[in-house]
């Protein structure tokens, strides 16, 4: 979907990447209809600092839209930090699902996370049912992951290698969707 720009680790990288070099963001072409033309179409807004205190919060966070010359659709752009469609980060996803795929219960992840166990069940229900589209990606592209006997092994040996949003920046360049 090429939704994800790489490398941006962090909002306050972002914030000053958006303030400084916007052209960064900008697609090269349209993910509605390939046109290589689009123009800065504003912000919208997302409360993706979940972990700061209200006083030290860096939201709301502006993230770039964008218009096709070609088509008039927008697009948006998101830094690696921020999960499309998802309240929660990357970096906090990957905690609860590394706790699952080690054996933990949703019960006892939902324990240890302070999360609700419906969020982790749809997380853990999303990689198991992507997971395979995302495995042979990611296999074709790192073949040292191919040793890895099965999902959970698969998947502790990726996000040994990578964090887990490098793992979707790729797996988004690549053209899949991710959530
Ligand atoms: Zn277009």
């Amino acid at each position: 979907m090429n939704r994800i720009v790489a490398s941006i680790l962090t909002l306050q990288q972002h914030l000053n990447l958006l303030a400084n070099s916007p052209v960064i963001y900008r697609p090269t072409f349209c993910p509605h209809c390939s046109f290589g033309k689009l123009w800065c179409h504003g912000c919208y807004e997302r409360k993706a600092d979940r972990l700061a205190p209200a006083s030290k919060s860096l939201n709301p966070i502006p993230i770039p839209r964008f218009i096709c010359f070609g088509c008039r659709r927008t697009c948006s752009r998101l830094p690696e930090c921020i999960a499309p469609r998802r309240w929660y980060d990357w970096a906090f996803q990957q905690v609860v699902l590394l706790l699952l795929l080690s054996g933990c219960s949703l019960c006892q992840c939902s324990r240890q996370c302070g999360l609700d166990r419906r969020t982790i069940r749809r997380w853990w229900t999303w990689l198991n049912e992507r997971g395979q589209a995302f495995e042979w990606m990611l296999r074709s592209r790192f073949p040292e992951l191919g040793r890895s006997v099965n999902f959970e092994a698969f998947w502790q040996n990726c996000l040994q290698t990578m964090p887990l949003s490098q793992v979707m920046a790729i797996l988004d360049r690549e053209g899949l969707r991710v959530p």
